[in-house]
Order: structure tokens, then sequence, then C-alpha cells
């Protein structure tokens, strides 16, 4: 019997439900559990499935999950909380004896600072415990570190330059909206941009670098060179890498929001005292920002989110590779209540912990994605809802 325990009842833990719920031959037995119980009743009603239960917990606290884990003894964690909770979980899943995955990096609340050191410091505990925990398994990080393993194993002898390129050509309708939880979305972007070159980190100011890149069926739209965590591990797992960067588009209206969001200090994420009571300026924004959830009903047009990389072929010669999905707000809504970018998070995350019940995706040790075998995953993942395709030889524009 497999059993999972999906902690956090978001945009992408709404998915990853409705994912697990169609595959009851592999998920068993599902409980979902979040600080808000309600909302998790509420999923699981709308799901309509026998095999789901609901349960609460603050995952802020060991002792509370070692309680969860202890009451339902799953065989994995999805973690689909915030990245605060990271380490928590961790902690609990190895006092309880229980394998775990995530979407996201570790980040410490009081500091946008985004490095899996937190986590791979767990590796040796993992390891002697025999347990696995796979890291990073949404889609950027996660299937964008997966289509990178599908080139090395199947296409390339050396990856000499990666580019990962996220597009999200939809439109919400609203004046400004985050497409997932929005004080993690803020702290993102108004970081530096940084990435990878002939062995050394290069800082760049936050969205100073930008060009037009050809999306597949969407055409160019302008995307900004920012940090994303998965690049810290690929030029590791692939020491042949020269340069490696992550693209992503925004909107001019977005852009604007946001500068005047950082130019009057409600991005701050140090506390202030408001009215005697200690607030932190993001948080209180969170709080008045419209709900990702609630985007999906009026959202139409695409996502396409991929991999542009060159280098030198299996055949000795020099080849240039481009694999990506695209995926349909209004579709993703249609089947689970969410938009796409909530949806292409969730089915990666409930195709890795299919990857791990199977038993395909199991080595004790705290790892990343593309150290597992790309080919069932990618097979997996297409049947599930984000098919991918390859285009070989053609101009990258990067
Ligand atoms: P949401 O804010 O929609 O959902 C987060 C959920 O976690 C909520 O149900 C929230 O509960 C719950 N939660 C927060 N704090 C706690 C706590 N202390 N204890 C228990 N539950 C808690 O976020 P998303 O669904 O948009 O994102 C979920 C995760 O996915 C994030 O870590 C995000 O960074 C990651 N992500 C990864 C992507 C990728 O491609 N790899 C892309 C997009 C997101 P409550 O409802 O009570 O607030």
């Amino acid at each position: 019997m497999n059993k999972v325990i999906i902690i956090g009842c978001g945009g992408v833990g709404t998915v990853c439900a409705y994912k697990c719920a169609q595959n009851p031959d592999v998920f068993n037995e599902i409980v979902i559990a979040s600080r808000t119980k309600a909302k998790c009743d509420a999923v699981a009603k709308a799901i309509g499935a026998p095999n789901i239960t609901t349960d609460q917990v603050d995952a802020d606290d060991v002792d509370q999950l070692v309680a969860l884990l202890n009451r339902h003894k799953p065989n994995l964690v999805i973690n689909l909380a915030l990245p605060y909770q990271d380490l928590t979980i961790m902690e609990a899943c190895l006092q309880c004896g229980v394998n775990y995955l995530d979407t996201a990096n570790y980040e410490p609340r009081d500091e946008a600072h985004f490095e899996y050191s937190w986590q791979w410091a767990y590796r040796e505990r993992f390891e002697k415990a025999g347990l696995t925990a796979i890291l990073g398994c949404g889609f950027d990080p996660g299937v964008s570190g997966v289509y990178t393993a599908r080139a090395a194993k199947h296409h390339f002898k050396e990856i000499h330059y990666l580019d990962i390129v996220d597009c999200n050509a939809g439109n919400h309708g609203k004046a400004f909206a985050t497409n997932f939880n929005p004080e993690i979305n803020i702290r993102e972007i108004t970081q530096k941009g940084r990435y990878y070159q002939d062995g050394e980190w290069v800082q760049t100011g936050a969205l100073e670098i930008h060009k037009p890149l050809t999306y597949p069926e969407i055409g160019p739209r302008e995307s900004y060179l920012m940090y994303h965590e998965e690049l810290e591990s690929l030029v590791i797992n692939y020491p042949t890498i020269k340069r490696a960067r992550f693209w992503m588009t925004f909107g001019q209206e977005y852009l604007t929001h946001l500068r005047v969001i950082q130019d009057i200090g409600m991005a701050r994420i140090d506390p202030i005292m408001y009215n005697g009571v200690e607030i932190v300026p993001l948080q209180f924004l969170k709080a008045v920002l419209p709900n990702p959830q609630d985007l999906g009903a009026n959202y139409t047009g695409q996502t396409s989110i991929g991999c542009r990389i060159s280098g030198i072929g299996k055949d000795g010669k020099p080849l240039t590779y481009y694999i990506y999905n695209n995926c349909d707000h209004h579709a993703a809504f249609e089947e689970t209540g969410m938009q796409a970018v909530s949806y292409t998070t969730g089915v990666p995350a409930m195709t890795g912990a299919m990857m791990f019940l199977k038993g395909l995706w199991v080595k004790p040790g705290v790892h990343n994605v593309e150290e597992f075998d790309p080919d069932p995953f990618l097979e997996q993942v297409a049947i599930s809802g984000l098919p991918w395709h390859e285009q070989f030889n053609i101009d990258l524009e990067l």
C-alpha cells in the first residue's frame, strides 16, 4: 500500500492532489494536510475520490509534523507548502522514517536568499536512514533539470551552453497579480540577477539584462535574466557547462507595478511597527493582492518553458537543441480549477512522487532531479498533461 501526504493546499497542492487521485493504482491513499484544514476539505470534496483524507498541521513546528507523520505513516511527503517549511519537514521525515519531495529550495524568512546548501547539508542523514529526498521537482526547478538530463543522456557528449527559458504569455485580466504565492514570487524577482560563466558566478542588477526571445506558438517576448536555483545543481552535475542562465518573460505593466511596489517600500521583508503591531510589508501586500488560485477562471493564453542547449553532440559534431512544453491556462483550469503555473508545478510533483513509489527514483540521500533517470519521468509527465517537444540544430537566439 502506497500512502502519500501532500503538505500545503494552495494552487500547486490542489493540482498535485487532483493528479495523484487520477492514479489510484499508484497513490493508494492520499492525505492532504495544511495550515487551514477547511481548504484541504474543500479540495478533497471537489475531487470526490474515496481514497483522500485531510488533516491540519503547522509545518513550521517539527513536533506537529512528527505527530502528523506518526498518525498517518505515509511512504512519502510531497511538500507543497512554502520554501520556509522545507527544513522542518525534512527534519520530521528523518525522525519518522519518511521519504521527501519538494518543488522549491529552502529560504530563510528574513533573507531572500536562494541556495541548496541548507538542504544538501541533510545528505548524510538521509543516506544513513536509507531515505530518499528529491529536491526541486516542479517545472523550474524540476522538469528543467530533467530536460537537461535527457539532453545529456541521449543527445550530447558535452553540454556547453544551457539557457532555461520561461515564458508566461497568459492574460488574467488583472492590473497586477502574481501567478504563485505573491510573497515568494516578489522575493524571487526583486533579487539580483546571477548566471554562471567559465566556473564563476556573475552578478547583475535585478532584471538588468534582457532581450526578446521567440517562444513556440507565442512569438517574441521580452525575456529577463534572473537567478534561479536549478542552475546551482546543474552546473555541478554537468561540469562541461561553460555558461548557464535562466530567462523569464515579464510584461511592461507587471514591471511598472513591481518598480512602484519596491519604490514605496512594500517589497520590504523586514518587520515594521504599524499601529503598535509588527507587520512585514510584503506579507501585508500579499493579503491585498489577488489570490493566485482565483486567477484561473478568466486566464487565457499559454506558458512555454524549456531548455535551449548547445554543445557537442554524441556524434562529435556541434549541436543545438531546444526541448519545451507549452501549457494552456484555460485547459489547466478546466481540469483542476487552477491556472497553468500551478498546473506545470503540480503535475511534475505528482510525477516525481510516482517515480519514487514505483521504485524508479529511489536513491537514499538528498538529490536534485537530474540525478535520476529522465526517461520514465518524461514518459509519464507527457501522459499526465505536460507533453514535450524537441527541435534540433535551430537558431537558439542566445
Ligand atoms: P500557495 O501560497 O498557493 O499555497 C501554499 C500552501 O501552503 C497554502 O495552502 C498554505 O496554507 C500552506 N502553508 C503555508 N505555511 C504553512 C505552514 N506553516 N504550515 C502548513 N501549511 C502552510 O503557494 P503555491 O501553491 O503557489 O506554491 C506552493 C509551492 O510551490 C511554493 O513553495 C512555491 O515556491 C512552489 N512553486 C514551485 C514552482 C516550480 O516550478 N518549481 C513554481 C511555482 C511554485 P494557508 O492556505 O493556510 O495559507
